[in-house]
């Protein structure tokens, strides 16, 4: 069974290795919508994967970081990509929520990436 939660973060970026001109080198914002999904059995008393509250509360300390945060200020995101990004809720979910498989960053309604640790 495969769980999915969705996060939005309001946060500010500039992506300083694009070319002189490039729209993304200047300061701006977007709303990132983060989806991560969770494979596991179903539990046969809980009837459920995991409580998603627990899952929201894993995300908790990643969220205090980077909402209404400039993301190049943060160690490891200084070229804040939406790849480096999911990247780096990866590296930091991982650990305390093995059951992983997927973290996508969408920068807009029309431009996501998926990250599936590889
Ligand atoms: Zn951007």
């Amino acid at each position: 069974m495969e769980l999915r939660k969705t996060f939005q973060i309001e946060a500010a970026h500039r992506l300083p290795h694009v070319a002189p001109g490039h729209k993304c080198g200047r300061l701006h914002g977007h709303s990132f919508v983060i989806e991560i999904a969770i494979e596991g059995p179903v539990d046969g008393h809980a009837g459920w994967v995991m409580d998603f509250a627990d899952v929201k509360g894993l995300f908790q300390p990643l969220y205090r970081q980077l909402d209404h945060n400039y993301l190049n200020d943060i160690p490891g995101l200084e070229n804040p990509t939406s790849e480096h990004l999911a990247v780096w809720v990866w590296d930091r979910l991982k650990p305390g929520l093995p059951g992983l498989t997927e973290v996508s960053v969408a920068e807009t309604c029309t431009s996501r990436c998926v990250y599936r640790g590889r």
